[in-house]
């Protein structure tokens, strides 16, 4: 068990995550202490008195010598902050493991990146390694230049479609698999078209942008994808929006036919997205195609004129080596797609493991993540990427990043406004998150609006959820 009794300060959110950070597991709070059930025993104590944060090792881990024991500092960050990054050190110092991204656990690193002068001092303050810091800081600046086009109270329209053609291994959303509900997939599609019918015609926000994802949009049939599609861009106040872009995310589910009807409507921005170009990993992780499917949908889409292409990448399939991910990374490089992400996969939860085993597969995990994502950041600099969007994972060992990179000014302004909570969404379909951003005195105020998960509970409550919405952006 590790305990950490937190003494002259309630800061036990930050202490979670530091934990968190290191187990992988979501500790509980009792009587001010953080409980972590990991096969290790030690106890810490986390002190805030007076000017002073004191974060010791009182029991636990006999071989630490006692200046590695404790840590003591008159901080120049907020309690809140030091109580962090201190345990980080001393976890570090315990476990012997240290992570790129030190002790910003936060999944928006940037935003923090904007808050100092200089890279290195994300390095000083926060023990983020020089190569991260110098990501993150880039980062924030491509954002903020993105962010300069948009206005602040610009509202930013997304609509799902939560099915696909079949489910990833990995996946973490709401997807269901379209060939068990093909006859749901029409009421649901009218759905959609039903409550922005409702919703629309209500709101005075200008509105900037429009994301059609899932799931996989082109999951819907020739025919059905078309209604969508016509539906959709039927509705005046989205006519004008300065950018679009549709999530043609499966290869396997693109034909020219669905190209035609994007096309037809002005679209000039999609995504297409083989996650890895080695055969035998698509296979494991249940993609039902293959790296040709998807070369062949990537020129399709670029004969047809498409002007801007993403492509998503995934570090750390199951089974893949580093060798098989760079190799899919330069071969997606030659087809010069305007847009790659490169995401970041990370095994969790390690509560039944020994300590000893903890410390190997961190170690081993890390490496292999590690020269993923390093290769990945230099061959795609080399190529004249520019990295635009940044985000963390939580609850991953390591927590791991996840990076937009843009070639010339193509990055999508979709993607900075919603993953940095910079501007308000309002989401359509089923499991859609709404969100109002308030920003006042430089303190940004956020409140949610999720929606049901479950679509045929979508289409039973349409007018119902279509109403709260209208209410959430008066
Ligand atoms: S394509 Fe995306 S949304 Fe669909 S099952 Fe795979 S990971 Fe999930």
């Amino acid at each position: 068990m590790l305990t950490i009794r937190c003494i002259g300060h309630t800061c036990f959110y930050q202490i979670s995550d530091i934990v968190r950070l290191f187990t992988g597991i979501i500790p509980t709070e009792k009587d001010g202490c953080i409980l972590s059930d990991v096969p290790y025993s030690a106890t810490i104590e986390s002190i805030s008195e007076g000017p002073r944060v004191v974060t010791r090792l009182v029991e636990g881990f006999p071989e630490l010598s006692p200046e590695d024991r404790s840590i003591e500092t008159v901080p120049e960050l907020p309690v809140s902050r030091e109580v962090k990054r201190q345990l980080y050190i001393l976890l570090s110092k315990m476990l012997e493991v240290h992570y790129p991204w030190g002790s910003l656990t936060g999944i928006r690193p940037t935003q923090v990146a904007g808050e100092v002068e200089k890279a290195e001092d994300l390095s000083r303050i926060y023990n983020v390694r020089e190569d991260k810091a110098e990501l993150a800081f880039l980062t924030h600046q491509e954002e903020e230049r993105i962010l300069s086009d948009s206005k602040e109270e610009s509202l930013h329209i997304y609509i799902g479609i939560p099915f696909c053609p079949s489910r990833c291994a990995y996946c973490s959303f709401v997807a269901q698999e379209a060939p068990k509900k093909r006859d749901l997939l029409p009421s649901y599609v009218d759905a959609v078209l039903s409550e922005l019918d409702l919703v629309l015609p209500n709101i005075t926000h200008p509105i900037e942008t429009l994301y059609i994802g899932g799931g996989t949009p082109t999951v819907l049939d020739e025919a059905l994808f078309e209604r969508f599609i016509t539906g959709v861009f039927s509705h005046p106040e989205l006519k004008d929006v300065k950018e679009v872009t549709v999530e043609a995310g499966r290869p396997d589910t693109i034909t020219e036919a669905k190209l035609q009807t994007l096309r037809k409507a002005g679209i000039t921005r999609i995504c297409i997205n083989p996650q890895t170009l080695c055969d035998a990993t698509l296979l494991r992780v249940g993609r039902k195609h293959t790296a040709k499917d998807f070369e062949d949908a990537f020129q399709l889409a670029r004969k047809m004129g498409f002007a801007v292409i993403n492509t998503d990448l995934i570090a750390g399939l199951p089974k893949e080596t580093p060798e098989e991910f760079c190799d899919s990374l330069s071969r997606i490089i030659e087809l010069g797609p305007e847009n790659i992400t490169v995401h970041s996969l990370s095994k969790k939860r390690r509560s039944d493991l020994s300590r000893e085993e903890i410390v190997m597969l961190q170690k081993e995990d890390l490496s292999k993540m590690e020269k993923m994502l390093t290769f990945a950041s230099s061959v795609l600099s080399k190529a004249g990427y520019v990295p635009y969007y940044l985000y963390k994972q939580k609850d991953t060992l390591g927590g791991h990043e996840n990076v937009g990179y843009q070639k010339g000014n193509t990055g999508c302004l979709y993607n900075v406004a919603m993953m940095g909570d910079k501007r308000s969404v309002l989401s359509f379909g089923a499991g859609g998150m709404s969100k109002r951003i308030f920003p006042s005195d430089g303190q940004v105020r956020i409140e949610r609006c999720p929606c049901v998960k479950e679509p045929t509970q979508y289409i039973r409550s349409i007018e119902e959820i279509a109403q709260k919405k209208i209410r959430f952006f008066e």
